[in-house]
């Protein structure tokens, strides 16, 4: 098994670098904001909660966020490996996180993080607002995602670095270059 927290401000590219691994690896996708908008999308309770929230750029709370990972965690139990896409965010959803695998006796192998600038991050969200109309790509929403991520989720990676397992990439240049230098520590492992 193979299981990879894919790492980085919003913006970063950790959606299109995640299916490319996926689609060499055969890794099974966690993405929770995609979990969370098709929960938004089909007006559950769950989605309704987490509406406001994040058209404001904040954190969902960890108690739903935790819910939501268990829950789609018991039914792969026959995956190659997962490929965990924004998420954790905060250190109590990684220590979750470390327990909910130790509970089925796995464990995260490593942390990729993705390094880009805070300038290039606003103009990329900007461009998929344009290209997309997501509601948070806005540049006051932006903005506090930007300012969450610092404060909430940038500890996260001292929580891997410190179980030796953070990895830090360029993450400017073409897709395909970026996915080399992904792929490269992959197989290193
Ligand atoms: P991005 O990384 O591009 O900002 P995501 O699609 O990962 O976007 O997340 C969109 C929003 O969903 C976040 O701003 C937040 O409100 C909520 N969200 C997603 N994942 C989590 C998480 N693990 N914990 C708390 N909130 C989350």
């Amino acid at each position: 098994m193979l299981n990879i927290v894919l790492f980085g401000p919003p913006g970063s590219g950790k959606g299109t670098q995640s299916e490319k691994i996926i689609e060499k690896y055969g890794l099974t996708h966690f993405s929770t904001g995609d979990m969370l908008r098709a929960e938004l999308d089909a007006e559950t309770e769950l989605g309704l909660q987490a509406k406001s929230i994040m058209e404001k750029g904040e954190l969902v709370s960890d108690e739903i966020i935790m819910g939501m990972i268990r829950n789609k965690i018991s039914s792969e139990s026959d995956s190659k490996g997962f490929i965990f896409d924004g998420f954790p965010r905060t250190t109590a959803q990684a220590e979750g996180l470390d327990k909910l695998l130790a509970e089925l006796g796995m464990k995260i192998d490593v942390m990729l993080g993705l390094e880009v600038d805070r300038q290039e991050l606003i103009d990329r969200l900007l461009k998929r607002g344009k290209d997309h109309g997501r509601a948070d790509d806005n540049l006051e929403t932006i903005e506090n995602r930007i300012k969450v991520y610092k404060d909430q989720t940038s500890p996260v990676m001292g929580y891997y670095e410190s179980q030796g397992k953070y990895r830090g990439v360029e993450g400017v240049g073409s897709i395909d270059d970026i996915f080399g230098r992904l792929s490269g520590i992959i197989e290193s492992l």
